[in-house]
């Protein structure tokens, strides 16, 4: 790849907090030196970047490629009923579907200014080699780097909530009480089948580990889940305490212990670890995930959408956590903009009834934990525009009306910006989006195939979504009930 000099433009500082004009000289996929303005290099090409604003690439900490096909599956849903109505909005996938979903879910992250994404994909009834290859194939092909982490669970979300099955009226508990998850076995067979043959590393794109969330899983599993990762030097991400009756959920299977003091003790939780979401997390989960090295990605507009609650953010970067923000997937968000999210996660932290004004998150402070906090979620070591860092770029334009006039950068970022002045990106050197334009795919055939199979799905899933429609209000009401058993820790958090 020959040398290229980025010249003319204005740059994010390490800190966010300034964008001084400087030519960034891009060599062998990194960025190899930061110049003073027309600085003359003889063996590079130059792109001129006057009028455009250069930021790290967002990270997109927490997704789920398969919800590119379910975008808009739901209205007034919370996470039990989005649970309750999931064998419809994922069910049904063939390899064709997978393929389709993850390319629709990354091309949105790159058009909206994101370089890498850490993304729990979900096959029905376990992951499969072909399944995991064709979903790197189309990170491949649109260009962003992934974690892909096969999100996994050896009990359904019936066994898995204390009391639900039980609580449903005849017909629905017989057929609820049917259902099975795929064998431990199987699934942590299908993900070291999947690590051995692997070949999307030079791709950018490694595999992970994604115990789906902790009470989905038996203690024998969930142990699997984590020396695989081990074996393999996998990351791994679990929604740990995303809802309240998750967090009472837990209380009343782990005998008193909170849902990451349960991993914990099955030795899941160290640096390779982050969870997601953690709304429900305590005060000395917080400590333990600090102390353990693990980080947390923060998805507030998740966490609105699905009425969650607000993170304990100030509270976990307090005690030590790594912080990255995430958008989550398309079936529970419904868009892959972290520009949004960003501005959530600012907007959330200021909604905290007794905060501190200093309790609040910054602009510049969001743009870090978009951008070098995600990165480390992912095991990246980019996020930010320093000599020796990989050229992983947003040029956005400052002509765009989002940034006429240019009075502060970060405030801008997260304030202002939408995603809609994102003009060019590359990764690793390499642009994938120009002029507002995917290099690698052809987005109006995307756009058809999406269509047809969006048509087909909701034909084959029909019967499915009858029954999830028919038992979901006896599981929201079940769950709303166990929620309320739950009252620790938010309240404990804010006093302290
Ligand atoms: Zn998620």
């Amino acid at each position: 790849m020959p040398k290229l000099l980025l010249a003319n433009a204005r740059v994010l500082s390490p800190d966010a907090l300034s964008a001084p004009f400087a030519d960034l000289l891009i060599e062998s996929g990194r960025i190899a030196a930061i110049l003073p303005p027309g600085t003359r290099v003889d063996d590079a090409a130059t792109h001129d970047a006057r009028d455009r604003l250069v930021i790290p690439g967002l990270v997109n900490g927490h997704t789920h490629g398969h919800g590119g096909l379910a975008k808009g599956s739901g209205d007034k849903w919370d996470l039990a009923l989005l649970l309750a109505h999931a064998p419809w909005i994922s069910g049904g996938r063939g390899l064709e579907e997978k393929r389709l979903s993850t390319a629709l879910t990354a091309v949105e992250m790159l058009k909206k200014g994101c370089t890498a994404a850490f993304d729990l994909p979900f096959e029905f009834p376990a992951p499969t080699v072909e399944g995991l290859d064709a979903m790197a194939e189309a990170y491949a092909a649109v260009g962003l780097r992934a974690v892909l982490a096969p999100m996994v669970a050896d009990l359904t979300f019936f066994q898995a909530t204390p009391g639900l099955t039980e609580s449903l009226p005849e017909p629905h508990r017989a057929r609820a009480e049917k259902m099975r998850a795929a064998e431990a076995s199987t699934i942590l067979d299908a993900i070291r089948a999947a690590a051995k043959s692997w070949r999307h590393g030079a791709n950018h794109i490694a595999l992970g580990c994604a115990p789906t969330i902790p009470l989905h899983g038996t203690d024998a599993f969930l142990k699997g889940c984590s020396a695989l990762a081990a074996e393999f030097g996998m990351r791994m991400q679990t929604h740990v305490g995303e809802s309240r009756f998750q967090a009472a959920g837990g209380e009343i299977r782990y005998g008193g212990a909170t849902l990451l003091e349960h991993m914990d003790r099955l030795g899941l939780v160290g640096p390779w670890f982050s969870v997601a979401h953690g709304v429900w997390l305590t005060r000395s989960d917080l400590d333990l995930l600090a102390a353990r090295g693990g980080g947390l990605s923060h998805n507030p507009g998740a966490n609105m959408r699905l009425a969650s609650g607000i993170a304990p953010v100030r509270a976990a970067i307090r005690a030590g956590v790594t912080v990255g923000i995430g958008t989550d997937g398309s079936s529970s968000s419904d868009n892959q903009n972290m520009f949004e999210a960003m501005r959530l996660a600012a907007f959330a932290s200021r909604l905290w009834e007794d905060a501190e004004d200093e309790d609040w998150l910054g602009t510049a402070e969001t743009v870090r934990l978009a951008t070098q906090g995600s990165s480390q979620l992912l095991g990246l070591e980019g996020g930010t525009i320093e000599a020796g860092r990989p050229a992983d770029l947003v040029l956005l334009d400052l002509n765009h009306v989002n940034w006429a006039p240019l009075n502060d950068a970060a405030n801008q970022l997260v304030w202002t910006e939408d995603g809609s002045a994102v003009r060019d990106v590359m990764v690793a050197g390499a642009w994938k989006l120009r002029d507002g334009k995917v290099l690698g795919l052809d987005e109006a055939k995307l756009a058809r195939d999406a269509q047809a199979a969006a048509d087909r799905l909701r034909a084959a899933n029909a019967e499915t979504r009858a029954w999830c429609e028919a038992v979901a209000p006896h599981v929201a009401c079940h769950c709303r009930a166990l929620a309320k058993g739950w009252t620790r820790s938010r309240r404990l958090l804010r006093a302290e």
